[in-house]
Parts: C-alpha cells; sequence; structure tokens
C-alpha cells in the first residue's frame, strides 16, 4: 500500500492511493492522520488494505491533490551518516565500525514537492543527500536483527539536506541538517509489504536532471536491520519514527569542484519501487 497525506485548503487528510486515486481513510473507519493510523497497528493496517481493495472507486484523482510530507510529525527523526561504501571511498575515510547517529528537528520536515529554503548569508555551502526513510511501525527496546524487520511500517525517499558550512563549522550536525524545510520527503510511505528486501533498491539523486547520485542501498554499510538493532539498544524506537539511512557517493561538497545548491536549482531524489521527491531550491533575501 501507498499512504499519503495530503491537504485540501488548511486541513490535512490522510490517504491510500489506489490505481492513481485516493481514497482518503479518515472518511471512514479509519484514524484520520498518518501518525494515528501508524500506531494503530497491524489489524488496522490489515483492515484498511482490506477496505482500499473492496473500494478503489475515489472521488479524488491524484493530481488534484496537495501533498505534504506523508508524516508530517514524525516521533524522533534520527540521522545516520558515513553509511554507504561508495561515500566513504569518495571522503577517503575509514568505514566506521559502528553507524555515527545523529538527529535532525522535527520542524525541518517538509513535503516531497515543497521548496527547500534558507536565509542568504546563513549558509553558502547548501547540499543533497539522497536516502532511503525507514517509517517505524511498532515500538520497541533491544530489537534483534532477525526481528527487526517486523518493526518496519514502510519506506519513503528523503533528502537529508545539510547546510556543510554550519556542519563542519559546529563540530556537531543537528543545526546544519534542521534549518526550516531540510527534510523534505515522500511523496507516499509504501508499506513494508511491498519493499520485502530494502538492501536491493536503486537510489538516484539529479539537480537540474544531471545524475549526481547513482548508487543502490546495496552498498549500505549497516543495513535496515542493523541499523533498527543498535538503535534500539540504546534508546526507544516508537512507532512513528523516521530512520534517514544515510547517502551514497556523489554529493556536492566531496565533488570536484565543489557543487552547492543555488537558487533555482531543481534537486530530485528516486528510489526503485518507492517514489521520487522533487524539491525547488530558493535562497531567501528579506
Ligand atoms: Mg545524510
Amino acid at each position: 500500500m501507498r499512504y499519503i497525506t495530503f491537504s485540501i485548503g488548511t486541513e490535512e487528510k490522510f490517504g491510500a492511493i489506489v490505481d492513481g486515486r485516493v481514497i482518503e481513510l479518515g472518511m471512514y473507519r479509519f484514524p484520520a492522520s498518518m501518525m494515528d493510523f501508524i500506531q494503530a497497528g497491524k489489524e488496522v493496517w490489515a483492515a484498511a488494505q482490506a477496505f482500499c481493495v473492496d473500494n478503489p472507486a475515489s472521488e479524488v484523482s491524484l493530481n488534484q491533490l496537495q501533498l505534504q510530507a506523508p508524516l508530517p510529525r514524525p516521533g524522533k527523526i534520527i540521522g545516520i551518516g558515513l553509511n554507504y561504501m561508495d561515500h566513504c571511498r569518495e571522503q577517503n575515510v575509514k568505514v566506521p565500525e559502528r553507524p555515527l547517529v545523529f538527529a535532525k528537528f522535527g520542524t525541518a520536515v517538509s513535503g516531497p514537492y515543497a521548496t527547500i529554503e534558507w536565509d542568504a548569508g546563513l549558509t553558502n555551502e547548501v547540499d543533497y543527500e539522497g536516502e532511503l526513510g525507514v517509517v517505524i511501525g511498532k515500538t520497541g527496546r533491544r530489537i534483534t536483527k532477525a526481528a527487526a524487520l517486523d518493526y518496519v511500517f514502510g519506506y519513503t525517499v528523503a533528502n537529508d539536506i545539510s547546510a556543510r558550512d554550519l556542519q563542519f563549522s559546529d563540530k556537531q550536525w543537528v543545526r546544519s541538517k534542521s534549518l526550516d524545510t531540510f527534510c523534505p520527503f515522500g511523496p507516499a510511505i509504501v508499506t513494508a509489504d511491498e519493499i520485502p528486501n530494502p538492501q536491493i533498491l536503486t537510489l538516484r539523486t539529479k539537480v537540474n536532471g544531471k545524475m549526481m547520485q547513482d548508487s543502490n542501498t546495496s552498498e549500505m554499510i549497516f543495513g535496515v536491520r542493523e541499523l533498527i538493532a543498535f538503535l534500539s539498544h540504546a534508546f526507544t524506537l516508537a512507532a512513528g519514527d523516521l530512520i534517514l539511512t544515510g547517502t551514497p557517493n556523489g554529493v556536492g561538497v566531496f565533488r570536484n569542484p565543489k557543487v552547492f545548491l543555488q537558487d533555482g536549482d531543481l534537486v530530485s531524489v528516486e528510489i526503485e519501487g518507492i517514489g521520487k521527491i522533487e524539491n525547488r531550491v530558493s535562497v531567501l533575501t528579506h
């Protein structure tokens, strides 16, 4: 299943996409938000799937909607750094012995087609990071690798936008990765049953149509199972948390010459079997 959050006027709605049309699940007997739906658990998910199969008709066409981030207010947003072999090779750094964990604030969340923006002068080195996003579906601690995928609700496409000048001068990443609009993701959350193996997915990032990242989740050093096990041994992973699993090679800061996002650029991230997000860049002058 593909689940989305969209707006009609100022109202936020939750729905499923079936054959290119949208079923607004909150109008029926289902939770009215993605977070409530995720937290409702497997039986409700199965009931919604059965309902959608039986009721494929809908008045709303997908292209009439304003899509929001599918989970507009995730619990935690957990970032993983240096998690692709090819990304370590391009920076000439050693492969980490354990996942490098950082946080992104929830106020950075943005829609799949929303504008990425920042104030002129705050940063001059804004970079893209195309990433597989994992949405947790069941709360747990000390989860084993073997059981880890049972805790996944679904997958999404994310761009872990990063202000490199702030990242490297701060020596700590949270500010540089948490500017408002720096966490676009979507367009949908694709449920885990449709992605039985998350480690075989092609991931591509383009800027103005030019290929910048062309890799595969098979290059991950710590796969989704390992990440869930590792993180949940330190803290509770809760239903509705979002994990950004790291980016492959080809980011702008390690190119020669370096490439940073500029006002007017269009940056897209596409992951096989999940979808594509596309965001215009705008540098704000006040
Ligand atoms: Mg990243």
